[in-house]
């Protein structure tokens, strides 16, 4: 699709850290869904090392496409923070003082027992003539640079920085420049089914992408639908999403108008809503659900705790797994995967129990039991339900699809789905 300049944005990420493997580049998942929401799109995300020539040359050039920019990292103290310095060659300026800021930063210093310094100063330049983004997460202010009708915008580098700084001035002055209606959007997420057939099953029900923008994104054991349509559509939206809805009663962990609610945060919602308790028996995830279920704040109103029974001998010892079922039919086996969920249950007296047992690999698979083989199980009131899952990929792919697909379980049990 071809957008209008004015919804295009660039943004220039600085560090030689963020090229050479050292340091994962966050920014443009953040600022990029945050534009997404004001119905702005992030078109282009270039990163470059430490280096004036590198650094002017992108800006100048991504300065000719759009007439909205960010650049960020490089905004502190030391000799590879050259953002501030390379502005502002381009834009014919000087670097000053931001006295406000200084003051605010040996507030900082004098807190901490700590005497000021040249070098600690130079947190507070900026561009001369720059609007001044205050950081009350650090010590190097945004900036906003006006220059020949367009707007350079400075952002530090530590990802929380740079969204208190997105919260504080950035998302507000864009909303006030917007102005309008902002498009509508509605993210589904599922578990459990592929994209591929989500997009067959969405054809073969007669879902027109017309007149919509239709995305997907695909995580391990996690598939995002969002759809997207200007305010003026609303009717066709409104009808696609009730289609979506009716196409996929069961598969559907969360529907949002765009943010990202992760399937232990349903979760924990749904067993609070119930006024239920959970325990967690895990082997091949190793501890992996319940870090993600701990992840959520006030999760001790449901979750009891966890067991991570890697060993066949913890197994029988804190769950009460039988040594004949083990024996007779292994560890990764239905058999053992419904022992533990109902033995956790039963030890940490709680009204649900789940576990997991299964073969991670790269090493420990047998033609009978391949690498990608796990059983979850979840144990209630009512009786347990396990299922055999056969996956392929990475260690760390198999223990993150084995625990969203047991979180995934629970969601069904505890909805009646399942
Ligand atoms: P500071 O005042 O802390 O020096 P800065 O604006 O100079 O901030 P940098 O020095 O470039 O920013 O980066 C500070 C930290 O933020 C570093 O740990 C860096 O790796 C991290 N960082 C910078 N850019 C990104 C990015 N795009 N994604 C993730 N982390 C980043």
């Amino acid at each position: 699709m071809i957008l209008p300049r004015e919804r295009c944005v660039e943004l220039v990420s600085s560090g030689s850290e963020l090229l050479d493997g050292r340091r994962l580049n966050t920014h443009a998942r953040l600022l990029g869904g945050e534009l997404e929401r004001l119905g702005l799109r992030l078109v282009r995300d270039t990163t470059v090392p430490d280096d004036s020539a590198a650094m002017r040359e992108t800006i100048l050039s991504a300065l000719q496409r759009v007439d909205l920019l960010f650049i960020t990292g490089g905004l502190g103290p030391t000799s590879d923070d050259i953002t501030r310095e390379v502005v502002a060659e381009i834009a014919s300026r000087k670097i000053v003082m931001h006295e406000p800021t200084r003051e605010k930063n040996n507030e900082w210093l004098k807190r901490r027992n700590r005497t000021p310094n040249e070098s600690f100063d130079r947190h507070a330049l900026i561009v001369e003539g720059a609007a001044v983004l205050s950081n009350r997460a650090g010590l190097a202010p945004g900036e906003r640079i006006e220059l020949d009708g367009k707007t350079i915008v400075l952002l530090p580098g530590p990802p929380h920085e740079l969204r208190a700084i997105l919260d504080d001035h950035v998302i507000p002055w864009l909303r006030s420049c917007i102005g309008g209606d902002l498009p509508l959007c509605r993210s589904f997420r599922f578990c459990g089914t592929g994209e591929s057939d989500i997009a067959m099953r969405l054809a073969s029900a007669g879902f027109s992408e017309v007149g919509l923008e239709v995305a997907y994104c695909a995580r391990p054991g996690d598939v995002e639908l969002r759809l997207i349509a200007s305010p003026s559509a609303r009717e066709k939206f409104d009808q696609a999403i009730a289609l979506v809805r009716k196409i996929f009663p069961s598969e559907i962990y969360s529907e949002t108008a765009g943010e990202e609610i992760p399937l232990e945060l349903v979760i924990g919602n749904l067993l609070r809503e119930k006024k239920l308790t959970l325990a967690t028996a895990e082997s091949c995830t190793g501890g992996l659900i319940g870090h993600r279920i701990t992840n959520v704040s006030g999760s001790s109103d449901y979750f009891r705790g966890g067991c991570v029974s890697y060993s066949n001998k913890i197994k029988i010892a804190q769950l009460g797994v039988a040594p004949e079922t083990l024996a007779k039919f292994g560890a990764v086996s239905e058999a053992v995967a419904r022992e533990m969920a109902e033995g956790v249950r039963r030890v940490f007296g709680a009204d649900i129990g789940l576990s997991t047992t299964g073969i991670a690999g790269p090493t420990g698979g047998t033609a009978e039991k391949p690498v990608g083989l796990v059983f979850i199980a979840v144990a209630d009131a009512r009786g347990t339900v396990v299922r055999e899952m056969r996956t392929g990929g990475e260690r760390e792919y198999i223990k993150t699809v084995s625990a969203q697909s047991v979180f995934d379980l629970l969601r069904r049990r505890l909805c009646d789905l399942a």
